[in-house]
């Protein structure tokens, strides 16, 4: 069951830096720059790292994980998971379980991870951290560099193996994941930036949840709704969508940066505004109706008062 490189991550790649910032090297370093590390079963500290830990997962995690396991993805998240808040946003997701007294990851076991070739992206990550400033929201100037993060319980350091950063990250899987999970960071990170000032309402937090844990959830969304009705959407992305998992990720990241931010990419039906704009012109129409309908009361009460009030000064 286990995987020769067992073990796996020890922080968690989005608050690596908060957590624990003394094991980070001052030492910028790009895809070229050596590094010597292994791990595997033989290391003394083996598995140490797969408990008390923060493991974030990101939206493909999620995907690949229940698939493994065989879940939806609503058994999956309430079995293995609870929520948290991303990034301090008011962006929900979510974390493994710790279990146990030694609050170990649910899919450690002493032969290593049960789970490994799936095993979460921030699992993939230790020892190399990535600064990605594009990443972090800022458009163009895309600023990227690598980062060692030497915890002093590792012994991963003390082997013999040499590697470049970039075939590190290659054994890891480590570019297939950022790949697939950039759009998903970019929507927290750009939440991060907004700070909590103007808060994510309760209804939009609940879509980003939905949307970014339960694909299955957000494909009845689409399909049993009138969403399609609302949007334009491209019949070819609607067929894929339909039964492709990694498709409808990225649709519903595109559609959140859209509702979340109004990012461009997604075009209400013409006929849907028509038909909105119409009915708001029928309840402005109606309420003005009202108004003058309550006046027009007011004024005669007033008139009929005002009758009285002559007609007692006379008698
Ligand atoms: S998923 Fe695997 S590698 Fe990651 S913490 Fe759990 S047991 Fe360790
Ligand atoms: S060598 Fe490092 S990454 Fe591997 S099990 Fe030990 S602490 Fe974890």
């Amino acid at each position: 069951m286990s995987d020769s490189k067992g073990g796996g991550m020890k922080r968690d790649f989005m608050q690596a830096t908060d957590k624990n910032p003394s094991c980070i090297m001052p030492e910028k370093l790009t895809l070229d720059s050596p590094l010597k590390f292994e791990c595997h079963p033989g290391v003394s500290c083996f598995t140490a790292c797969c408990h008390n830990i923060t493991i974030v997962l990101t939206p493909y995690d999620i995907l690949t994980l229940r698939r493994r396991l065989n879940l939806s993805a609503h058994e999956f998240i309430t079995q293995y998971t609870e929520p948290i808040y991303l990034e301090k946003t008011d962006m929900p997701g979510v974390q493994l379980k710790l279990t146990g007294e030694k609050q170990g990851c649910p899919f450690v076991t002493q032969e290593g991870c049960t789970v490994y070739a799936d095993r979460p992206t921030a699992c993939r990550y230790y020892p190399v951290g990535m600064a990605d400033f594009h990443g972090a929201g800022q458009e163009g100037g895309e600023e990227k560099f690598f980062f060692l993060v030497k915890e002093p319980h590792c012994k991963g350091f003390d082997e013999l193996k040499q590697w470049t950063i970039r075939e590190w990250r290659a054994d890891q899987g480590v570019d297939v994941r950022d790949e697939m999970n950039k759009e998903w960071l970019r929507l927290v990170m750009r939440r991060k930036s907004f700070s909590l000032q103007a808060s994510l309402s309760e209804s939009a937090q609940r879509m980003f949840f939905m949307a970014t844990t339960d694909l299955d959830h957000f494909r009845r969304f689409v399909f049993e709704s009138s969403f399609l009705q609302t949007y334009e959407i491209d019949p070819e992305i609607v067929e894929r969508i339909r039964h492709d998992d990694e498709a409808l990720m990225h649709f519903s990241f595109k559609y959140l940066a859209n509702t979340l931010f109004g990012a461009e990419g997604m075009s209400i039906n013409k006929e849907k505004i028509k038909e909105k704009v119409k009915v708001m012109q029928q309840e402005q129409e109606k309420n003005l109706r009202q108004i003058e309908e309550e006046y027009k009361q007011l004024k005669a009460e007033r008139e009929a008062q005002r009758q009285k009030a002559e007609a007692r000064k006379q008698s």
